[in-house]
């Protein structure tokens, strides 16, 4: 079983200190004997242990900065809500095929933020303006906050203050299944919290550093069990060899695990795998032993935006994804809704 996260250094910006939860988690890592520098910036955050880059990369991984969020104005976060909340940025978790490599370029460090409150109150300004609509809030866009959250509990915090909103929803996908501080989270219905889940071969051989497959399981069976409603995330959805089999496998462990109410408003996203070239030389360069495949040769071009154009499967495979896995919710799990497949 995966450990709950344990940062091996931290770094807190003095700022952080003005606030309750800067304070409270310096008194923490001091307690768990853990080396704490001070930066003024998270930029800052330079000469991290490590004789070369791939060293830092491992030692960034391990690395918490304690910080406070500057910019309280959100990005949108198209198609599972409307807004990101950034509550952390960074992940613990090793996944080759993980978008953060790119977008966090050489500082892959984690970092949370102290300043909840503020971000909570950004939230508020964004739901009024949209009032009487639903505003929905994803909170894990630029991070696995679950990874990060059994230190922090500041997403238990935003779960609650969801959970008293009227025009507010909170959704998150994890692959960690440390989630027991948040079961007993007043969550009125208001947030739901989904798992990324994958065939047992993509986490075996593609995820390092994340719950496996029947931690996962567990985890959503007693988030199904504490009320919240549940969602999987099925992605990123690769071709390998015995892939029909390793996804049928899944929906029938999915099936056979959780309790009858949970499969009664169950959503499912559907994401195929997709690289861009600058984020395959990345992956190479930090994982050169992976088995991720990514010719392009053998995959289809789709124009991106600022010119970076993804390669994602041909026509025809995608077209035989959707239906197998389509084919997989409606026989495990006829009531559930699958929102998307992209
Ligand atoms: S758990 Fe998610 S955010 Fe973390 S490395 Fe894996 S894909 Fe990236």
């Amino acid at each position: 079983m995966v450990k709950p996260f344990v940062p091996e250094l931290v770094y807190i910006e003095p700022r952080a200190l003005d606030y309750p939860l800067g304070r409270e988690l310096k008194e923490k890592f001091e307690g768990m004997g853990i080396e704490i520098r001070e930066t003024t910036s998270h930029n800052q955050v330079r000469n991290l242990p490590g004789e070369n880059d791939f060293q830092k990369y491992r030692m960034a991984k391990s690395t918490l900065v304690v910080g406070v969020r500057k910019t309280l104005k959100f990005d949108t976060s198209k198609p599972s809500a409307e807004y990101a909340i950034p509550l952390a940025t960074g992940c613990m978790g090793h996944c080759h095929y993980c978008y953060l490599q790119t977008t966090m370029g050489s500082k892959p460090y984690i970092r949370t933020y102290v300043n909840v409150d503020e971000v909570l109150d950004s939230a508020e300004q964004y739901m009024k303006e949209r009032a009487p609509e639903m505003t929905r809030f994803e909170a894990s866009c630029t991070s696995d906050i679950v990874g990060v959250d059994h230190l922090t509990h500041s997403l238990k915090r935003a779960i609650e203050y969801f959970g008293q909103s009227e025009y507010g929803q909170l959704r998150f996908v994890t692959k960690f299944a440390h989630v027991d501080h948040l079961l007993d989270a007043k969550h009125n219905g208001r947030t739901r919290f989904r798992f990324s889940m994958n065939a047992d071969y993509v986490i075996k051989y593609l995820e390092p550093g994340t719950s496996r497959l029947d931690d996962r399981i567990g985890a959503a069976v007693k988030v199904a069990e504490a009320g919240y409603p549940l969602g999987f995330i099925i992605a990123p959805i690769y071709l390998y060899e015995d892939w029909k089999e390793g996804y049928r496998v899944l929906f029938e462990k999915l099936q056979d695990r959780l309790p009858d109410h949970a499969v009664k408003d169950l959503t499912f996203e559907l994401i195929q795998h997709r690289f861009t070239k600058p984020a395959k030389r990345v992956i190479q360069k930090n994982y050169p032993m992976t088995k991720l495949e990514m010719d392009e040769e053998k995959r289809k071009y789709k124009w991106g935006r600022y010119g970076i154009g993804k390669y994602v499967y041909q026509k025809d495979e995608q077209e035989e994804m959707k239906n197998v896995l389509g084919g997989y919710i409606a026989e495990y799990f006829p009531e559930a809704s699958l929102e998307y497949f992209t």
